[in-house]
């Protein structure tokens, strides 16, 4: 049997995946199992922020992993705190929860916001509003937070304590905080499974303006939006608020798995010893490789990104075929004519890879992808759209 049928064979059967195996790279290109080459506009869903295989990174994993690979949280050690540290200075939060995935990064996010509703209002506080459309992962709670009733098939009854507004809509969200004894607003700046759309920057600093009046923990998902996607080192920062907890994964860890909770002021002291934890959470390879990636992300790379995003923007919109383009920095969404699946078939095959969301494209280039190779990649996705 080859992978593909061994796959078929013992994988359980969640994914539809594209007929094609990675098996190596280096930067933005990546092969496949006959060698053939590829220019990654994926990144494995916004995770090889550095692309495959970056020095950087590498050094720092490596050497980690001739040190130690694991501690537990029983015991101090040096990457996850250096990590929290930066990760503090640079966002103005102050303390950090790890763990290993987008999920479980929301899901302490919705521990915080609900045990700071039983603190301040009460235990009957619990409601936590997000948007419709919205994605904040696959565990029970996560998906009961995620607002698209497609995910909750199957798997009732959902964790309750979860109204969603619809997005851009602030009367809507104000008569759920007014009908509902709420906690928190849980949202993503940029809805990216939603289809890569960027909420209103008015909205957004009205629902901070509504949390702040209803002392409601205003959370922000930055699963997929941190880390330098969208040409700041968390979206927060161009909607000018400043939300009580930010969530992020996917490119923190440049390709090994992280998640992180960050706590603001409000909800710094929350915790307390027993009341959270994770057996991964932290470790210390990831947390090496997460740090490389952070330090990388300095002004010129998010220079680099914007450059690169109005570029891609430029060349898209009102493109042959092209009926909106949406998104922020390198996170980037393409409502087409034709059917997306067979514009991404049709680009796979002339060497690029695209991803989709919703019925869109998706473009998540590394944010250090050079930029012959995107002019090369954008060049031919641009001809599929039209063709
Ligand atoms: C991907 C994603 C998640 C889930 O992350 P996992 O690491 O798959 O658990 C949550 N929120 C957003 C916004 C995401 O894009």
């Amino acid at each position: 049997m080859n992978i593909k049928e061994i796959d078929k064979q013992y994988i359980a059967n969640t994914y539809a995946r594209f007929d094609l195996q990675l098996t190596e790279g280096k930067g933005s290109i990546v092969k496949d199992e006959t060698g053939k080459e590829y220019i990654d506009l994926g990144t494995g869903i916004a995770v090889n922020s550095f692309g495959i295989g970056d020095a950087d990174w590498k050094n720092a994993v490596v050497a980690q992993l001739d040190k130690i690979q694991h501690t537990s949280n029983l015991y101090y050690s040096g990457p996850c705190a250096e990590l929290a540290k930066a990760l503090c200075e640079r966002t103005g939060l102050k303390k950090v929860f790890f763990s290993n995935s987008g999920a479980e990064a929301n899901e302490t996010a919705i521990k915080a916001a609900r045990k700071y509703g039983e603190l301040k209002k009460g235990k009957e506080y619990y409601t936590i509003v997000t948007l419709k459309n919205s994605f904040h992962g696959r565990t029970i709670t996560t998906l009961s937070a995620t607002g698209q009733d497609v995910f909750h098939a199957h798997f009732t009854p959902m964790t309750e304590g979860f109204v969603h507004a619809t997005a851009n809509d602030i009367s809507e969200l104000e008569a759920l905080v007014k009908a509902y004894k709420c906690c928190g607003v849980m949202l993503e700046l940029v809805q990216g499974e939603g289809g890569v759309m960027p909420l209103d920057k008015e909205y957004v600093k009205q629902v901070a303006a509504l949390a702040e009046k209803e002392d409601l923990l205003l959370v922000v998902d930055e699963v997929q939006t941190g880390n330098g996607r969208t040409g700041t080192l968390y979206a927060f920062e161009q909607y000018g608020i400043e939300p009580d907890v930010v969530t992020t994964a996917k490119g923190l860890g440049g390709g090994l798995p992280i998640g992180a909770t960050m706590l603001g002021e409000k909800v710094e002291n929350l915790f307390t010893p027993g009341l959270n934890g994770s057996t991964f959470g932290g470790n210390p390879v990831c947390a090496a490789g997460a740090l490389s990636v952070l330090n990388r992300i300095d002004d010129k790379l998010l220079d680099e990104v914007k450059q690169k995003s109005e570029y891609i923007f430029t060349q898209l919109q009102g493109a042959e075929g092209v009926k909106s383009v949406t998104g922020l920095g390198l996170m980037i969404g393409i409502e087409c004519e034709k059917d997306a699946g067979e514009v991404i078939a049709a680009c796979m095959k002339r060497g690029v890879l695209v991803i989709k969301a919703k019925n869109k494209l998706r473009l998540l280039p590394a944010l250090n992808i050079p930029f012959g190779q995107l002019e090369t990649a954008i060049n031919i996705v641009k001809e599929e759209l039209r063709k």
